[in-house]
């Protein structure tokens, strides 16, 4: 059964499985472990697999429905039928690896395991480009190097591969072995060690150990010998092994990097391999790059790869990008950009990116033909067809004689070009209006020429907005917070200055319970763009109740004059019948909005006689949530809410969410949780509890560019008001942001930094309306290179410290002209 999946019995002997009901089907080929990626039903089992957040247990109803008759589960499920069959064992994660690992042993192609606390993917991705040539790899997708995320990958390996390239992460120890188990390498490359994950590890020097368990049976280990570190470690542990180092200081190393000189962001190399010296060309300087592309090179040359091909795929290597990227088009539609893997796995996370958004009404994809090793050619054409029809692509455009080969595949409304200029002579006649277009193609189809063509230019400022750090930060809070504790995201002011629809698609897509937004114009742009969560609006004033009732937004009400014109206007309107959902804000210390507790009898009597109205949540806003030297009255206002709460709960009759905390609330007075939380600025990666800081990670990132770079000597000033004199001569830049963007006006003479090739530089002179100056003086920089504001060199905290204000104002204040640009990496 080589290569072709697993009978029934073979599957259940493999994984130790107690096997109830039986079924037709003689053959599984795919392993399922994420319900919306089901494409062939009929030879497919699907693995039940538990996360903290969720359990693949759920899905099994629907799948059925689907046509899938084969489960591995944890215990046996009350759905039962003939010819469903139930594969129970004690966990199904292992049972997955135990796969994983019975899959792999069937190849006897070399495997390569790589791990290390850095770059373990840029080696892969740039290994498979040296190798590409001369054979057929197959290798992880994106970062798949988890317990689950291994599996996955080397279901990917087929017969017809001569060498798969498969990644390894760990956070705790005991996992490697887990992975080991399947992976088995037979060559192993350790990228370097740092302090990622070190919070499970003892010791720097445990964490190496377990991550060099990985080559426990490995016979080649590729490795920097200038990391003492990990040197001394590998030789103590693996000395039978045929050790394989690279170094810049030891010429008896296997590669002796001799030499590396950097002229125009451009490195020549002097690189020495068996006596003979090679020179190279690589389009990248800086450290990290040198490192990754060495472990590549190294591997590659002792694999076989020959000089020639490496000088050649070298001088043209890119840095890897693992983000999926969402920006505003021409003609209100969307693009999402993403030249990374094609192999099916990458496909499949892009379109369910693309599913994802909302906010046009149709769907685009745009793709050239995979270059791809092992599957059948008409096998994966066909499957991909049935991913597009599956996730409602509304229209799919193929480009390249592969595409146009299997037209006929693809039952979609399509159209197909046999080159990429082909199709940008016809761009205007095809049906892209109003859409979110997924763009995807081959590096050699060379598909920016139809982003170029598509995409709004606007001024070189970017907002950059990480989704997947939003989507980490959300898990992180929802990890702190009990299983059953509902959770609010809030969206207001423009999803605290990044985005409307893009932000609340993610959010929905995770599924949070609730959003929150300040106005009801807020809360219809966000119907309007296709979220169908439940929305709460908290400045609701009167005239807006027409629309909110319209768009089914949930008023928060806080006297009784809105409560009685919210009612008005349901009758009004004639909707009656079936109560309409409203949240009752308290008033508790903040001294802002809300009823107080005096007005809560005849509150209860207005809502008791209001049956068109049902109370959906009570709720209050801490003063001081982040401020320890307040813990006595925040108490006082959380045990005041609770007070109240549970009197209009008992009235009432019927059961209403609770909620007080916040962000920091949520740090600080978890006790307090009630029923739901409220999360604002840390979903957007700040804290103002410090203690939280570390877990979060940063969302956006505030970038532009040089537009002029000009020398000035001693006694010239610059910019308004003369503030600044040069005492010498000085190299300055002028950078296209200015207080109109957001960069306030406090932040010039001196007073904040940006950052530029690795240096902050000082903005000098007075900050103008759209630009403003710094000082470039030691600094090595060009027009057009990046200035990062804030993100990952320069903080939103340091920002808002030297404009002494706070992250909130700062992220909010950040101008709507500024183009925000969405990514997921
Ligand atoms: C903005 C807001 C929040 C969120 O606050 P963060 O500090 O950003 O978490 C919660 N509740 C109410 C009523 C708010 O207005």
């Amino acid at each position: 059964m080589q290569n072709s999946g697993w009978s029934p019995v073979e599957l259940a002997a493999i994984i130790e499985a107690e096997v109830y009901g039986k079924s037709s089907t003689q053959h599984i080929a795919q392993l399922l472990t994420d319900s919306r990626r089901l494409t062939f039903p009929a030879e497919t089992a699907f693995v039940a697999l538990r996360s903290l957040k969720n359990d693949g247990h759920r899905y099994i109803p629907d799948l059925i429905k689907r046509g899938v008759r084969f489960f591995i589960t944890d215990h046996l499920p009350e759905v039962q039928s003939e010819q469903i069959v139930f594969l129970v064992v004690s966990d199904t994660l292992r049972a997955l690896q135990k796969l994983a690992a019975e899959w792999r042993s069937r190849f006897e192609f070399p495997v390569v395991g790589i791990t290390g606390s850095n770059g373990k993917t840029v080696v892969k991705e740039w290994l498979y480009q040296v190798l590409m040539p001369q054979f057929s790899v197959v290798r992880s997708p994106r970062s798949y190097n988890s317990q689950i995320g291994v599996p996955l990958s080397l279901f990917q390996l087929r017969s017809t591969h001569e060498i798969a390239l498969i990644e390894a992460g760990i956070s705790q120890v005991g996992e490697m072995d887990k992975l080991e188990e399947m992976i088995h390498p037979d060559w192993g490359i350790m990228t370097n060690i740092g302090t990622a994950h070190q919070e499970h590890f003892e010791s720097i020097q445990l964490k190496l150990d377990e991550k060099l368990k990985l080559f426990q049976h490995a016979k080649h280990l590729v490795f920097c010998d200038d990391q003492p570190l990990v040197s001394e470690a590998i030789r103590r542990l693996y000395s039978d092994k045929n050790l394989i180092a690279w170094s810049r200081y030891k010429e008896s190393a296997s590669v002796f990097l001799k030499s590396e000189k950097i002229k125009k962001g451009c490195v020549h190399w002097e690189v020495v391999w068996k006596g003979e010296t090679y020179v190279w060309n690589v389009p990248l300087s800086d450290q990290a790059s040198t490192e990754n592309m060495m472990h590549s090179i190294t591997f590659a040359l002792e694999f076989g790869v020959s000089p020639e091909v490496i000088g050649e795929v070298v001088k043209g290597i890119e840095p890897v990008s693992m983000r999926l990227e969402l920006k505003k088009a021409r003609g209100n539609r969307s693009l999402i950009n993403d030249t990374y893997n094609s192999d099916p796995e990458s496909i499949r996370i892009a379109l369910d990116f693309l599913a994802q958004q909302n906010q046009h009404p149709r769907k685009v994809v745009i793709m050239s033909d995979v270059e791809q090793s092992g599957v059948e050619e008409l096998t994966f054409y066909k499957s991909l067809a049935e991913m597009l029809s599956e996730r409602s692509v509304d229209f799919f455009i193929g480009v390249g004689p592969k595409m146009h080969e299997f037209k006929r595949e693809f039952e979609l409304p399509s159209a197909f070009y046999q080159s990429t200029s082909a199709l940008i002579s016809d761009l205007n006649l095809l049906p892209l209006q109003e859409s979110c277009i997924l763009i995807k193609g081959a590096r050699s189809f060379e598909f920016e020429h139809i982003v170029n063509n598509l995409e709004e230019k606007v001024h070189q400022t970017v907002l950059e907005i990480n989704l997947s750090a939003l989507a980490h930060n959300l898990n992180h809070f929802r990890k702190l917070v009990k299983p059953e504790t509902k959770l609010m995201a809030m969206v207001k002011a423009y999803a605290y200055g990044s985005g409307n629809a893009e932000i609340a698609n993610i959010l929905q897509f995770h599924k949070v319970d609730y959003l929150a937004v300040a106005y009801a114009d807020e809360g219809v742009a966000l119907r309007n763009a296709g979220i169908t969560l439940p929305i709460m609006v908290m400045n609701a004033d009167i005239e807006g109740f027409e629309t909110m009732i319209e768009y089914h937004l949930e008023p928060e009400i806080f006297n009784f004059k809105s409560l009685q014109a919210f009612i008005n206007t349901l009758h009004r309107m004639g909707k009656i019948g079936s109560p309409h959902p409203i949240h009752i804000k308290l008033d508790t210390g903040m001294h802002r909005l809300g009823f107080e507790e005096p007005d809560t009898t005849a509150l209860l009597n207005v809502l008791l006689a209001s049956p068109d109205v049902r109370v959906a949540s009570v709720f209050s806003h801490l003063a001081a949530s982040d401020d320890d030297s307040e813990l006595e009255f925040t108490k006082g206002q959380i045990e005041q809410f609770i007070r109240i709460a549970e009197f209009l709960e008992q009235g009432l009759g019927y059961g209403v969410l609770r909620h007080i905390l916040n962000s920091s609330g949520i740090s600080n007075y978890l006790n307090y949780q009630g029923d739901m939380v409220r999360l604002g600025i840390g979903l957007y990666g700040i804290s103002p509890v410090f203690s939280e800081r570390p877990h979060l990670r940063p969302v956006s990132k505030l970038r532009t560019i040089i537009s002029q770079i000009r020398t000035i000597q001693a006694g010239d000033s610059v910019s308004y008001g003369r503030t600044f004199v040069a005492n010498r001569t000085m190299k300055i830049g002028t950078i296209a942001i200015g207080y109109a963007d957001g960069f306030r006006r406090s932040l010039g003479n001196g007073v904040a930094d940006v950052y530029v090739n690795g240096n902050r530089c000082p903005v000098i002179g007075r900050v103008c309306m759209d630009m403003c100056m710094i000082d470039l003086t030691d600094v090595d920089a060009q027009e057009g290179d990046e200035v990062e504001i804030f993100g990952e060199h320069i903080s939103v905290y340091e920002i808002a410290d030297k404009a002494q204000t706070i992250p909130y104002e700062i992220l909010t204040g950040i101008s709507s002209r500024v183009k925000r640009v969405y990514y997921q990496e």
